[in-house]
């Protein structure tokens, strides 16, 4: 069974003692629930990690970048580094998503050369892939997926699996409040699938997690999680209150209990 992971992509949000509070917060959450084959992860921006490693050091808990460098370093001003990133034991870091792709014209190759820069430093790429509103309605949806991952992953070789996660996000379902349905997640999250089967075999495709992101909220994330082939969620604007992100850890672990297999 795969471990079920609640990430929260802050994106440009909460400044340092907002950061604080939450990870105090959750930190206290940590200590008084049980919260097995479930992973509660955040992803506050730059500044914040460190601190935010911290205060959640020695819990059950992740903390993520939301992007890295595609260079090793040097002369590259306001980028950080993979070996940066590492140095402050961080172990995940977000790559490829919808806005970074958007805003800063980033391509499957530049989101390639960002994973193998974490590769070095064993840190594990979140990679994000979806397809926008108007490749959907014209049905390119697979075509889409497939590419992005035949772009992200070209000649990258994996030992188990569980060294990568991938994110699917359709981008019209990414902070617009229109989420996909379940099937209809879970019919690309099974495309996804069956597409790691044919590259990577049998049993490193079972191992990879495939979270869904895009509009997820308290009261939609069971029906998602349930879904055979979904792992979890990359969360933006409901991962922001401690409240609802612990709701949703509530959520994932009574899923991961019904997924459990049965001794
Ligand atoms: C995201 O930031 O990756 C995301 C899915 O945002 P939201 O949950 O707000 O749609």
């Amino acid at each position: 069974m795969r471990q079920i992971i609640i990430a929260g992509n802050w994106k440009m949000n909460k400044n340092a003692s907002e950061t604080q509070e939450f990870c105090a917060e959750l930190a206290q959450y940590l200590k008084t629930h049980s919260v097995k084959d479930v992973l509660p992860l955040i992803a506050p921006v730059f500044p914040f990690l460190a601190k935010a490693a911290d205060l959640l050091a020695k819990l059950p808990a992740a903390v993520a970048a939301q992007d890295v460098s595609a260079y090793e370093s040097g002369a590259y001003t306001g980028e950080v580094s993979a070996t940066q990133l590492g140095s402050i034991g961080l172990n995940y870091c977000i790559i490829g998503h919808s806005e970074r792709r958007q805003y800063h014209h980033e391509t499957d190759a530049l989101v390639r050369s960002k994973l193998l820069q974490l590769r070095e430093q064993d840190i594990i790429p979140i990679v994000c892939l979806g397809e926008t509103l108007e490749q959907r309605e014209a049905g390119e949806t697979e075509k889409v997926v497939v590419t992005q991952l035949e772009g992200c992953f070209r000649d990258i070789e994996l030992k188990s699996g569980s060294e990568i996660v991938i994110a699917y996000e359709p981008v019209w379902a990414i902070g617009t409040g229109r989420t996909a349905t379940s099937l209809q997640a879970q019919e690309v999250h099974a495309i996804i699938r069956n597409w790691l089967k044919q590259r990577y075999g049998v049993e490193i495709s079972g191992i990879i997690s495939i979270l869904y992101g895009g509009s997820v909220k308290p009261d939609n994330i069971a029906g998602l999680l349930r879904q055979p082939d979904i792992d979890g969620g990359l969360i933006g604007g409901a991962s922001l209150k401690i409240a609802d992100f612990c709701q949703m850890i509530d959520t994932a672990v009574d899923v991961a209990r019904e997924k459990r297999p049965t001794p």
